[in-house]
């Protein structure tokens, strides 16, 4: 019967004449047991609302809908709608057809009647998988967990101790909103067409829910500003990274601020953890307003 089932999606794609497309990112999974899998571990229960990015054929989505999950799904690519649309049958899923960047998700979930909060479980298209990321934390919206799979590499860039070559501004960006871990690695030969890295399921999940419409504020702009320029040039001293941010604060100043913050001027950012950066950012923004 689920053999019968894989074989019909791959079927279907046929008869639709399908064709993969690399610019999207289009590899797709047909293992259940996989999918299973990968909607357990994200700990998917009947009635939890979930947005899928790029259902695809509609696999994972069905896995998902099998649990009991609400699930809205958003797919750019116009093709697949009509597979979608047979592959769901039936079932309460929902696609919408657009561009998850382009898309306000707290609006479209509420405009579905999703309730807010929810939960993002995909297997992300490369191509955009760190833009995807931070647009859902930066955006702060109402997502209570994201469970999804990424490249290898990435998964490790986002879960990087200090210190360590991975460990850049993107990590401690997520750290900023979210707790990030490696669930489970998944070979590259379960996707369909084989891609040429290995993946990772990667949770991240937001410390807070933030009351809808929170806005970035001046401090936080100011950490990821000198988190930017710390990585900005990686070999460079903390000194000679951040005197060269023109947040009026010259060399001196500089050299004051990280005296205060107790951190050594000859220290590289990689070294840093997000707590000292903070200290930075906050005795800095302290300078400014003295000025
Ligand atoms: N979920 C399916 C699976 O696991 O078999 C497909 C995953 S595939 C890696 C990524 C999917 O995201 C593709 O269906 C692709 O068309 C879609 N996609 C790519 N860019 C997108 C975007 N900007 N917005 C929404 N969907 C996108």
């Amino acid at each position: 019967m689920e053999g019968k089932k894989r074989q019909n999606i791959r079927e279907l794609l046929q008869e639709y004449g399908f064709h993969f497309k690399k610019k999207w990112g289009q590899n797709f999974i047909f293992d259940l047991n996989l999918l299973r899998r990968i909607v357990d571990t994200a700990g998917i229960k009947a009635g939890d609302r979930v947005v899928e990015i790029g259902p695809g054929a509609g696999t994972l989505t069905r896995a998902l809908l099998e649990k009991g999950a609400q699930v809205l799904a958003i797919e750019i690519d116009a093709t697949l709608l009509p597979v979608l649309e047979k592959v769901l049958e039936g079932t309460s899923g929902v696609v919408v057809q657009g561009d998850v960047l382009k898309l306000n998700l707290d609006e479209i979930t509420a405009a579905y009647n999703l309730a807010h909060p929810y939960k993002v479980v995909a297997n992300l298209p490369y191509y955009i998988t760190t833009p995807v990321i931070m647009s859902l934390l930066e955006n702060r919206y109402q997502i209570e967990d994201i469970v999804v799979m990424v490249q290898k590499e990435v998964a490790e860039r986002l879960t990087a101790a200090p210190g360590t070559k991975e460990y850049g501004a993107v990590t401690l960006a997520v750290e900023y909103y979210a707790e990030a871990e490696i669930l489970f690695k998944i070979p590259r030969r379960v996707f369909t067409p084989v891609p040429e890295v290995d993946s990772a399921l990667l949770r991240i999940k937001p410390k807070a829910v933030s009351p809808p419409g929170t806005a970035k504020n001046p401090r936080e702009e100011l950490l990821f500003k000198i988190i930017k320029a710390a990585f900005g040039q990686r070999r460079k001293t903390l000194l000679n990274s951040l005197s060269s941010l023109k947040e009026g604060i010259n060399k001196e100043k500089t050299v004051e601020i990280l005296a205060k913050a107790g951190i050594s001027p000859q220290t590289r950012g990689e070294a840093l953890t997000l707590d000292q950066f903070r200290q930075i950012a906050d005795v800095w923004a302290n300078f400014i307003k003295q000025e």
